[in-house]
């Protein structure tokens, strides 16, 4: 059996990272990392060959050489799937189609021949069985949950490592919460499911052996769902690892605010090399927090948790969403002022929406105020659903959020401000080896933004205030003049 598995395009949004993948000479942000893990989970000997349509163009010869095709894809690859899945049937291939996309709305996907949906390590087993008996079904489903300790090790084989800005490993799945606007809980459960301790060492070990010396993103939904597990074996294995090899990659993950509660959980991660974490903060209003179910954010000063995981030397990323029915007036003030306040460089300012498969589209249905199908990409500026505020005051003062934060002036301003942080932080970063890539990169930021870009005075003041007088973050100041390129571009395409 010949089997191509094809990870639809996506457009230019927050995390695609396309403007500053330019720069480094990336293809995409990160892996295709379902895929990857359904491909270990088919036939041994099948034939399989991975085409990532932002890496490589798909052509109908790959197609038509193909017995079967496999598709995976999130909401935001919507119209690429559909688009894929129309060559296909012209092509007269069979498709089998999986992942968020399919799983949230199979009904939109009529034109699909098997919809393997849920979770592959329960739905995968029994269409491979019927297809090889000539009965595969139209639709595999399921509501049980997987022990991801039987998932196998992701085909990375299948892809040139290389073109990507990191690797993914995924070692839990499933959160504790119940965030009103999250459809992971929907998709995953409320229980924490965890890796074995020699799974993401085996995957760790993987990386490793292909030559990659770089970030590795640990894709959980919540990464320490499980705190206990994660400080008695999984971190100090981890230490283990890492210290054997010089630490060879940079760790970053998603997590609750509530890490900052936990001074071993922070000192464990930042020793196994976790450099940042990403946080959803959503936002500083009580009323707002209550209104979505954040509970471990409710009543607590957030100011000074994100303080905490920054004094612990790990770089906060955040999410903040505009649009809840608590929200007043000021939000918008509010959420400038909180991201000011912070040294939160990498700030995610989305308008709500409901996806899907999560409690706020039932309640929004129930209360009749749902509009269309959200995009998927919350920073685009689209609304699902009635919002309670003036739709046009929200999304003008929504604009002017996103101006107020990522205009050269303030980016550069928090840039410097938290390099500042850092240093006196002490972290215990690794300078890195220095590849051809890292100098490559250097020189284009240098050509793009410090030669031909609109905010060169403000480039040069952080190269050179970097360079002299904080040297070992250098290479991370560097980092963010070229995120800050990205997020003007996608703003300014959004604005
Ligand atoms: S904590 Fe994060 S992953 Fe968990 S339910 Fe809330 S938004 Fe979703």
């Amino acid at each position: 059996m010949k089997a191509l598995l094809i990870y639809p395009d996506y457009p230019d949004t927050f995390w695609g990272f396309r403007s500053a993948l330019k720069l480094v000479d990336k293809k995409a942000s990160e892996p295709p990392l379902g895929l990857l893990t359904v491909a270990a989970l088919l036939p041994a000997d099948w034939d399989l060959k991975l085409i990532d349509i932002k890496v490589d163009a798909l052509d109908d010869s790959d197609i038509q050489g193909a017995d079967l095709v496999f598709i995976s894809a999130m909401s935001i690859q919507k119209d690429s799937a559909k688009d894929v899945i129309a060559r296909c049937r012209r092509l007269g291939v069979k498709t089998v189609a999986g992942g968020p996309l399919f799983t949230t709305c199979p009904e939109d996907f009529p034109e699909v021949d098997h919809l393997v949906l849920g979770e592959a390590e329960i739905t995968l087993a029994p269409f491979l069985e019927d297809l090889a008996n000539g009965a595969a079904l139209h639709i595999y489903r399921t509501d049980r949950r997987p022990a991801i300790r039987r998932s196998p090790l992701p085909r990375y084989d299948l892809i040139d490592i290389h073109q990507y800005a990191t690797m993914d490993l995924q070692y839990s799945r499933g959160c504790p919460f119940d965030c009103e606007f999250c459809d992971i809980t929907s998709l995953f459960g409320h229980k924490v499911r965890t890796k074995s301790t020699s799974q993401v060492l085996r995957e760790l070990q993987n990386f490793y052996a292909m030559g990659w010396r770089g970030t590795v993103f640990f894709v959980d939904d919540n990464f320490i769902g499980d705190k206990v597990r994660l400080k008695q074996d999984i971190l100090p294995a981890i230490i283990e690892f890492m210290k054997a090899r010089d630490y060879p990659f940079g760790l970053s993950t998603q997590l609750s605010i509530n890490l900052a509660d936990d001074p071993e959980l922070m000192q464990l991660m930042r020793e196994a090399g976790f450099a940042g974490v990403f946080v959803g903060i959503e936002t500083p209003h009580e009323g707002s927090l209550a209104e979505c179910g954040k509970v471990q954010n409710e009543g607590r000063d957030l100011l000074d948790s994100v303080a905490r995981i920054q004094k612990a030397g790990l770089e906060v990323k955040a999410g903040f969403i505009i649009g809840f029915d608590s929200d007043p007036n000021t939000i918008f003030e509010q959420i400038s002022q909180f991201i000011a306040a912070s040294g939160i460089v990498t700030a995610m300012v989305g308008l709500l929406n409901a996806p899907r498969g999560t409690r706020l589209y039932q309640r929004l249905s129930r209360e009749g105020r749902l509009r269309q199908e959200a995009t998927g990409d919350n920073t685009d500026c689209s609304l699902n659903f009635v919002p309670k505020m003036n739709p046009s005051t929200l999304i003008s003062g929504y604009k002017q959020v996103l101006k107020s934060i990522y205009s050269a002036g303030p980016y550069y301003d928090r840039v410097g401000s938290f390099l500042k942080k850092f240093t006196k932080a002490g972290p215990r970063r690794r300078l890195g080896r220095i590849q051809r890539k890292d100098v490559i990169g250097l020189f284009r930021s240098i050509y793009t933004l410090g030669l031909r870009g609109n905010s060169r005075r403000q480039y040069w003041r952080l190269f050179f205030e970097t360079l002299f007088l904080r040297p070992q973050l250098f290479s991370l100041a560097m980092t963010y003049a070229v995120y800050g390129h990205h997020f003007r571009s996608v703003y300014r395409e959004h604005l």
